[in-house]
C-alpha cells in the first residue's frame, strides 16, 4: 500500500482525531491544521485541532476559533496527526499526547523529517506542508472548499514568502486551482505579510537596536530577550519576520535571530540568501529545517550563543 492509501486507511478507520503542529505556530502549521480540521469535519470525523499558544495575527484563518489550547484526556483520540513537524520534539508540550495516542501520522516537508510517526508522508520538495496537503486531500476525494482554499493558500503564502523561496512551477499550479474557489488573495497576502501592531513595531525597534554585521558584512545578528517582550507585553509570535531585516541587507549571506523563549534558553532562527546551507548548520546542534531557512535552540550566555553558531556558520561563508 502506498503512504497516501495508509493514509487514507487510517483515517477511514478513526473517528476522533488530534491534530497538533510545531510550538510557536507559523503559517503553514496553523494553515495546514485548519485545512485539515475542514477536510477530515467533510467526512464526518470529530476533529480537534490543539495549539497551546497562537499570535491572533491568524484569526482571520476560518475555524480560527475552534483551535483548542488544551484538551482533557489524549485516550479519547483514536489518531493523531502532526502537521509541519520535523521531529517529535517540535511538538514542545503536546509531545505526550502523540506519545499517547495508539494511530499516529505525520505530513510535513522538511528535508530534516524523522519520520516519527506510524505513517509519514514528507515530501520536501514541496513549499509548505499546506502544499502536500492538496495532495493528501485529493487521494482522498475530499473536495477544497473555500474555505480549505483559505487557510491552504496561507500555508503555501507564508512558507514561500509570497511565492519568493521553495517555490514550484506546481505550486502556481496548486495557487491557481485554490484561486478558483474565490478567495480573496490580496487580503490574504496583507493581514499575513503587510498588517502589523505597535507591539510588533517596537519589539522589531529593540532588535534592531542590537543589530550586527559581522564576519566581513556576512552574517547579521540580533536578539530578543524575555524581558524585552514581557516589557511590551508582546504575544508570541510576535517576532516573527524580524530574522529578515538581517538578512535583507546587502552583502549578507546569514541573518541570525535569538529569542529567548525560556530565561537563559534561546530558539534560534537562520536564514540564508544564496549558499550557506543552514539546515546543516541547524542539524549540528540537534535543530533542522530548511536549505535556507532553519532554527535550532541553545541555553546559555547569548554573546558565546553567538559564538558558538558564527564559529559553524564560518565553515561554511565563501
Ligand atoms: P523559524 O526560524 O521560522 O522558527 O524556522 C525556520 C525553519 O526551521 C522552519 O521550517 C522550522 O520548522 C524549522 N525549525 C525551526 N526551529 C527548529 C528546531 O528547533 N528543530 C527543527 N528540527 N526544525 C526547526
Ligand atoms: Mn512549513
Amino acid at each position: 500500500m502506498s503512504v497516501l492509501e495508509q493514509i487514507k486507511e487510517k483515517i477511514e478507520q478513526s473517528n476522533k482525531i488530534l491534530i497538533l503542529t510545531h510550538e510557536n505556530p507559523d503559517g503553514d502549521a496553523v494553515g495546514s491544521s485548519l485545512a485539515f480540521m475542514h477536510g477530515l469535519k467533510k467526512i464526518n470525523k470529530e476533529v480537534t485541532v490543539l495549539i497551546p499558544t497562537i499570535n491572533n495575527m491568524y484569526n482571520f484563518l476560518p475555524g480560527y476559533d475552534e483551535i483548542k489550547s488544551e484538551i482533557a484526556d489524549p485516550l479519547e483520540y483514536d489518531l493523531c496527526i502532526a502537521l509541519d513537524s520535523s521531529d517529535i520534539e517540535r511538538l514542545h508540550i503536546c509531545k505526550p499526547y502523540f506519545e499517547q495516542i495508539k494511530n499516529t501520522i505525520v505530513i510535513d516537508h522538511h528535508i530534516t523529517n524523522q519520520n516519527f510517526g506510524d505513517v509519514n508522508y514528507v515530501n520536501a520538495i514541496a513549499s509548505s506542508t499546506s502544499q502536500n496537503l492538496i495532495v493528501v486531500l485529493a487521494s482522498m476525494d475530499i473536495a477544497i472548499s473555500k474555505e480549505i482554499a483559505e487557510c491552504i493558500y496561507t500555508g503555501i503564502l507564508s512558507d514561500t514568502g509570497g511565492f519568493r523561496y521553495n517555490t514550484q512551477s506546481e505550486t502556481f499550479e496548486f495557487a491557481a486551482m485554490l484561486l478558483e474557489t474565490g478567495i480573496d488573495i490580496t487580503k490574504i497576502y496583507r493581514l499575513l505579510f503587510d498588517m502589523t501592531t505597535e507591539k510588533r513595531v517596537r519589539l522589531l525597534d529593540r532588535a534592531l537596536q542590537r543589530l550586527e554585521v559581522l564576519e566581513d558584512g556576512k552574517v547579521a545578528f540580533t536578539f530578543i530577550t524575555q524581558q524585552d517582550e514581557k516589557e511590551l507585553n508582546n504575544e508570541d509570535g510576535d517576532h516573527e519576520g524580524i530574522v529578515n531585516y538581517g538578512r535583507n541587507i546587502e552583502g549578507v549571506e546569514v541573518s541570525m535571530f535569538a529569542r529567548e523563549k525560556e530565561e537563559g534558553k534561546y530558539k534560534i532562527s537562520l536564514r540564508a540568501n544564496e549558499y550557506v546551507d543552514v539546515s546543516q548548520t541547524a542539524s549540528k546542534f540537534a535543530g533542522g529545517g530548511h536549505l535556507r531557512a532553519a532554527g535550532l535552540e541553545l541555553s546559555g550566555d547569548i554573546e558565546q550563543i553567538k559564538q558558538t553558531v558564527i564559529d559553524e556558520l564560518k565553515k561554511q561563508l565563501k
